[in-house]
């Protein structure tokens, strides 16, 4: 039995290799940034070669760096940024185009267009999915309809697609596998998540081959061998980044949540073996699944400026040096004194879904300085958070009572202790924040029998974390939610000048 599990986390900048421990302590980790590609406004690509070059550079580098030999690592699990499409030719294993990134808007056109042929509830209760070009169907579609001879290559048997997933374990089993996870079928708006498998109307409908997609295996399962010096090391854990942290944290069981809060911010609810369809664009999601269990579901809910409003604070407004500057300033005053920031500079998400409504500061008076504004505009994350939040426990009819927290804004604790406030859950921030491919290393280390069960990992790996408990009065929190309600209508009245 080998002493470590190696996780590989190819990021949507960079990719990292991240060696684990059996106590599930971060023995050391390589990360190395990658090109993004930007031919178009909106259209954003990576170069195949380069992914899965850069992902393969800092896992050897490791190796090296560390002097371990195949025998060292017990298994090697694979987490990665979700939906980006890639299409490569079986036989010579070349790329057939750039990989479209999860973030281009190329094919919004075509998701109008899906719109108005009325498939958007279909797409959602086959898939889970709103129709948008996130997601991966769309993104292939292209490629086949746009890269000269492909949609007869891939009739003829001749193209594999996958994401970044399934490229890397293609390329890392020299061509034997092609397989995914469930996780990342389920964000592909090809995948009907009930039945477990392909869906035949949305293959007709954008005309793709069954024959090009990749076999789905539960997210904890030996998918292959990687051979490094004459041996071979299993590849045995794969999910998509979201579904690796709501792993990663040990979010298992019905109601147990995690807030990743980065750039944006990412929510999401295990909710069990049952799917849960929102009313209110929440999406449904795969949750990560071990062989032999019943697929596993989770809701999912993003905020669309989470950290960036500190970045804001920083680039635009001049007001902080450093995002951890803003607990300074934040703290030096006991409340924003009824000032509110909405965020809303791309409009609202879900529950409010305005795409109109624009950023908007309320509440001013002389003595609203920089002190104020920072405390308003971390306060901001968590009322976001919070709607979201109370709206999975609704649409769930699971309550939440504590909220696992990780990401880049988790290190701050007054934002932490607000979000417990706000929220009136507990938030719990675990030691280790790589949980992401903490999350792959256990999917990984699990199909190996590097671990036994979750329980054991339970019991092994998850005991350093700090805990926030709600300590405001009831009535401070409903006094102050009803403020957020109200900066929230005055953001979005902006958008019905026309009414004003
Ligand atoms: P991503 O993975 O989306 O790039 P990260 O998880 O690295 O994001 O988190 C970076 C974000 O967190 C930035 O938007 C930054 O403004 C914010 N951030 C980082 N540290 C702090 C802090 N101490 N307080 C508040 N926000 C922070």
């Amino acid at each position: 039995m080998g002493n470590y599990i190696l996780s590989l986390d190819e990021g949507t900048t960079s990719a990292r290799a991240v060696l684990f421990d059996h106590d599930g302590h971060i023995v050391d980790m390589v990360q190395r940034e990658f090109p993004q590609i930007y031919p178009k406004p909106g259209w954003v690509e990576q170069d195949p070669m380069e992914i899965y070059a850069s992902q393969y550079g800092v896992m050897m580098e490791l190796i090296a760096k560390r002097g371990l030999s195949p025998a060292d690592i017990h298994a090697i699990g694979i987490t990665h940024q979700r939906e980006t499409a890639i299409l490569w030719a079986r036989r010579t294993r070349e790329p057939v185009s750039t990989a479209i990134h999860w973030q281009c808007r190329r094919t919004a056109p075509l998701c109008d267009k899906l719109k108005a042929e009325g498939l958007a509830p279909a797409i959602q209760k086959t898939t889970g999915l709103l129709i948008d070009a996130y997601f991966s169907a769309t993104k292939l579609a292209w490629i086949l309809d746009n890269v000269p001879g492909a949609r007869e290559r891939a009739k003829n048997g001749e193209l594999c697609f996958g994401t970044v997933d399934t490229w890397l374990l293609w390329r890392m089993t020299e061509g034997r596998v092609h397989a995914t996870d469930v996780t990342n079928a389920s964000r592909t708006m090809l995948y009907d998540i009930r039945r477990g498998d392909w869906d035949d109307a949305l293959l007709a409908r954008f005309d793709i081959p069954r024959t090009m997609l990749p076999k789905v295996l539960p997210s904890s399962a030996v998918y292959g061998y990687f051979r490094l010096d004459g041996q071979e090391i299993p590849i045995a854990g794969i999910a998509g980044d979201q579904q690796a942290a709501l792993f990663g944290q040990l979010c298992t069981e019905p109601g147990e949540s995690k807030n990743t809060y980065g750039t944006g911010c990412f929510l999401l609810m295990h909710t069990g073996e049952t799917p849960k369809f929102s009313e209110n664009g929440l999406l449904t999601t795969i949750a990560a699944t071990l062989s032999g269990q019943p697929t596993q579901y989770a809701l999912e809910g993003s905020v669309f400026v989470g950290g960036a409003v500190i970045q804001w604070l920083r680039d635009a407004m001049g007001l902080i040096r450093d995002a951890e500057d803003s607990e300074y300033f934040a703290s030096k005053v006991s409340d924003t004194g009824g000032v509110y920031i909405v965020p809303a500079f791309t409009g609202l998400g879900a529950p409010h879904w305005d795409m109109y409504a624009r950023g908007t500061i309320v509440g001013m008076t002389r003595d609203s300085g920089r002190n104020r504004i920072v405390r308003a505009a971390l306060e901001s994350i968590a009322y976001q958070t919070n709607d979201i939040l109370t709206l999975m426990a609704k649409e769930s009819g699971i309550p939440i009572t504590v909220l696992k927290a990780d990401g880049g804004a988790s290190a701050n604790k007054l934002l932490m202790q607000m979000q417990a406030d706000i929220s009136h859950v507990t938030v719990r921030r675990p030691a280790v924040r790589e949980t992401t491919a903490m999350g792959a290393a256990f999917l990984a280390g699990l199909a190996a029998g590097f671990w036994h069960d979750i329980p054991e990992i339970r019991s092994c790996c998850s005991d350093a974390f700090t805990e926030f408990t709600p300590c405001m009065a009831e009535d401070t929190r409903a006094s102050l939610l009803k403020g957020w309600q109200r900066a929230l209508k005055a953001a979005r009245a902006w958008s019905l000048e026309e009414e004003l």
